[in-house]
């Protein structure tokens, strides 16, 4: 079937997804995600990733490399380490990649660790395709559709004219789950299963750092439990609706977005 015979994520789909602490909760139960994001030179993608973390349900965040000045200061209760991510303290999900640059030492270096890692932006760059492909820990990679063709070596209006597709093909190639971003996203599960898209989003999502809140909000929802495909269907349902309402009729920056994570949530509920 084509993308237009598929039925988009309802309220009621992701309402039964998103995670309600319970009297037995704490903030380790509820799980801590793993930032590894950000660079000298893209400072803000750390900060933006923390901020859709913030939103998403984990107990705590923690965030580890060079951003970790820029982070605190805008988000005092993220738990900063200076370790790499292998020494970085209890983490259950990881995300990896925004803003990182080139430093392909750490996205190896969290790739072998064994819980769920999400992997964005330049991090699908620097993955070693093997190196997904033998984690155990589920992964989830979340390209837009010119990081796809770039991995899939076609070109993006390849991929654009056939979405579905080459979104279940990526997920084949990598062994991972792969959320394809755009103005409808399509998420295909490891396993060559059905595919679910997500329809909540607004164009005035097409902005700077808007897909690096994306990725935190997903990676918290990995860190809680979720599955790869469940964290990424939910996460991008509320980052579409946040994008609505940030952007009433009016454009907004991402971390506008990120800011509106809760409304939208509270809505789903
Ligand atoms: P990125 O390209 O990584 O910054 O991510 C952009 C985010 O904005 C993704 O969540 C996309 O799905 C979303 N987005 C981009 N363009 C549109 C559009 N035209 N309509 C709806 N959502 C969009
Ligand atoms: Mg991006």
């Amino acid at each position: 079937p084509d993308e237009a015979a598929l039925e988009a994520l309802q309220h009621a789909d992701v309402a039964r997804l998103l995670p309600v602490p319970g009297a037995e909760s704490d903030k380790y139960r509820r799980g801590v995600v793993g930032i590894a994001a950000g660079s000298a030179r893209y400072p803000g993608a750390a900060v933006l990733a923390v901020s859709g973390a913030l939103r998403g349900g984990a107990g705590a965040v923690r965030y580890v490399g060079p951003a970790g000045d820029a982070v605190i200061s805008r988000f005092p209760e993220t738990l900063v380490s200076d370790r790499g991510p292998k020494h970085a303290g209890r983490v259950q999900a990881w995300v990896v990649g925004p803003g990182a640059g080139d430093d392909a030492s750490t996205v190896a270096e969290v790739l072998a660790c064994d819980v769920p890692v999400l992997v964005d932006a330049d991090g699908l760059r620097l993955a070693d395709r093997d190196a997904v492909r033998a984690r155990t820990a589920p992964t989830l990679m979340t390209p837009h559709a010119g990081e796809a063709a770039a991995l899939l070596g076609v070109s993006r209006e390849t991929v654009e004219g056939a979405r579905l597709t080459w979104v279940r093909e990526l997920a084949s190639r990598y062994g991972a789950t792969v959320l394809l971003k755009g103005s409808t996203t399509l998420i295909a599960d490891a396993r060559g299963g059905a595919v679910r898209v997500n329809a909540t989003g607004t164009p005035w999502l097409a902005t700077a750092g808007s897909g690096d809140v994306l990725s935190g909000l997903a990676g918290s929802l990995l860190a809680s439990g979720l599955s790869a495909l469940d964290a990424g269907s939910a996460a991008a349902y509320l980052h579409g609706l946040a994008g609505r309402y940030a952007a009433d009729g009016a454009p907004a920056g991402a971390h506008d977005v990120a800011a509106a994570i809760p409304e939208a949530w509270r809505d789903v509920r």
